[in-house]
């Protein structure tokens, strides 16, 4: 989708700071960061939210995304103290791009419950 900001990163064609990478999932630093470690993990193709992954293809690249985080979390030397993973989901879950994107946050301790 041309016009997703998110499609563009994943294409090349907006810049962000790639961390990681694989043929269905890409991993690029949060512009606006909430924690000292705060990366964003999107398929590769374009889902809308959350909500869009269903059936066997859905679970696959929802698989790749959350299989990358961890990869992510392990790199960013998160995984000894522990981290979070969020998606957040539609108006009231905060979700303000809709390209499905899980946050991984670490560096700090977070709080709960969320605001
Ligand atoms: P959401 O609110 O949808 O869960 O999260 C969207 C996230 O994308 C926000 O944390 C925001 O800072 C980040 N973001 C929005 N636009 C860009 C961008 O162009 N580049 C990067 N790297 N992050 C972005
Ligand atoms: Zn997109």
């Amino acid at each position: 989708m041309s016009d997703c900001i998110f499609c563009r990163i994943a294409s090349g064609e907006i810049p962000a700071t790639i961390v990681a990478r694989t043929p269905e999932a890409v991993a690029f630093r949060d512009l606006n960061p909430q924690a000292p470690v705060h990366v964003l993990v999107i398929p590769a193709k374009h889902y809308g939210g959350l909500d869009d992954m269903v059936g066997e293809e859905g679970a696959k690249h929802l698989a790749a995304v959350t299989s990358l985080a961890v990869q992510v979390a392990r790199q960013e030397g998160l995984s000894d103290d522990g981290y979070r993973v969020v998606f957040n989901s539609g108006a009231n879950g905060g979700q303000s791009v809709y390209h499905l994107h899980a946050h991984v946050l670490g560096g700090r301790k977070m709080s709960w419950p969320p605001g």
